[in-house]
């Protein structure tokens, strides 16, 4: 019956078509033929695919069993640096969504259900235990839950803005990090494009995910005037990711890096952003995130003829992941 309601409810979404309209006239000119079978992916909730991020600090070997049984597979293997052992995530070529764990106080959850294309940012960042690392956009708190399955981190710095998601990023902690590692994080609601002069140079790296188009989320926007608001004010995101940029790079030791990010098809929001941040601050240089790309690319399916410190992840049906921009740089 369960299963029933859901479908239902997927069924039940309706596509808004002031932002398909705009979405087709876009991504046809960037992207074109491609623009087509993606557009099916992300009109098709049925086709979509959901990953499950393990919870190291709450193992169960049943809860492995399970997967299994249910067809699902490790999604990341191998001996390379960007593929921590510790970090355990599942998928399966077929779409559905495993069950989300409810809140239960006291206990942790064993699991995240996620976008497999939102680890890579997360990969390509390559935290090391011990290193000093800010999460400058970081609810509802995904990424920030991954990237403690990857390391222990020195400091831990988790910011988000808005009032709200703020409360979303906390509770996503307190679900999944114990005593007395949840100590360690920092939790703050500061306007990220401050944090660079509120702190410099004292990360060793630093995440921007950032605000953006959301693509897959805003072609089902019930509300037509909220849509048509957000297209408006969509020329404005690129500004603030620049300036977000800036404040990382602030933020950054000498030597440390950074990763962006965002879930937009975008040229906009993506390689402009980055070009314009590598043309007008003389201290970042680009980072070659091509191997990383290679190890992960039985799962996923990449833009072609990007540069080698960024890739854009295309949805496609069996590996309906993304979309994902990740961009890497290094400051001297
Ligand atoms: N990293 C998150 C995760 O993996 O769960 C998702 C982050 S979401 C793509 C971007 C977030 O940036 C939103 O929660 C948004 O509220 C927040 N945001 C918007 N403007 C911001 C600003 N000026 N400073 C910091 N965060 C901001």
């Amino acid at each position: 019956l369960k299963l029933e309601n859901k479908t239902k409810e997927k069924l039940q979404k309706q596509i808004c078509q002031v932002v398909l309209d705009h979405f087709e006239k876009q991504y046809t000119t960037e992207l074109g033929d491609t623009w087509t079978s993606i557009r099916d992916v992300l009109t098709h909730p049925l086709c979509w695919q959901y990953a499950v991020l393990l919870n190291k600090f709450s193992q169960s070997a049943e809860l492995e069993n399970t997967l299994h049984v249910k067809g699902y597979h490790p999604a990341f293997q191998g001996p390379l640096p960007y593929l921590p052992a510790s970090l355990k995530c599942y998928i399966r070529r077929s779409p559905g969504r495993f069950p989300a764990q409810k809140h239960q106080a006291g206990k942790l959850k064993e699991y995240y259900l996620l976008n497999a294309a939102s680890l890579l940012p997360v990969l390509a960042l390559e935290v090391k235990d011990g290193e000093d690392v800010l999460d400058l956009c970081a609810a509802p708190g995904g990424k920030s839950v991954a990237i403690l399955q990857c390391a222990y981190p020195g400091q831990f710095h988790c910011n988000e803005y808005d009032d709200l998601r703020s409360r979303w990023l906390k509770q996503t902690i307190e679900s999944f990090i114990p005593d007395p590692l949840i100590n360690l994080i920092k939790v703050s609601q500061l306007d990220g494009r401050q944090i660079g002069d509120l702190q410099p140079e004292s990360y060793d790296k630093v995440l921007v995910d950032a605000p953006c188009s959301n693509d897959r989320s805003w072609l089902f926007s019930s509300d037509i005037q909220q849509a048509t608001l957000r297209l408006i004010q969509r020329k404005e995101l690129s500004s603030l990711q620049f300036q977000l940029l800036r404040s990382a790079i602030k933020a950054l030791r000498p030597g440390g890096s950074l990763v962006y990010s965002t879930c937009t098809l975008s040229k906009a929001e993506n390689s402009d952003v980055i070009n314009l941040i590598l043309n007008s601050c003389s201290n970042v240089m680009p980072v070659d995130i091509s191997e990383m790309a290679k190890a992960v690319s039985q799962e996923f399916t990449f833009l072609g003829g990007t540069q080698q410190h960024e890739i854009l992840v295309l949805p496609e049906k069996g590996r309906a992941w993304g979309p994902m921009y990740v961009a890497k740089l290094k400051k001297m």
